[in-house]
């Protein structure tokens, strides 16, 4: 199981995130990330990689929990 965290005040609004991963992330009224849900699950593990991969300022990180 893995934590999604992203740092809000470095986003730069482009909005790759949630082309990739919807059910995860959202631009709030000011064009900035927003994270629906952080649980990283089996299902959006790949969206959430590519996410990570495709955001311009890297701001999207994955805590992982110890089982
Ligand atoms: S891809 Fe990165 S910079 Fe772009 S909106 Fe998402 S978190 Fe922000």
């Amino acid at each position: 199981m893995a934590t999604i965290r992203v740092d809000r005040e470095a986003c730069c609004g482009n909005g790759m995130c949630v082309a990739l991963a919807p059910d995860v992330f959202d631009l709030d009224d000011d064009g900035v990330v927003v994270l629906l849900d952080p649980t990283a699950t089996a299902q959006n593990e790949a969206a959430v990689a590519q996410a990570i991969a495709c955001c311009p300022t890297a701001v999207i990180t994955l805590d992982e929990v110890p089982a």
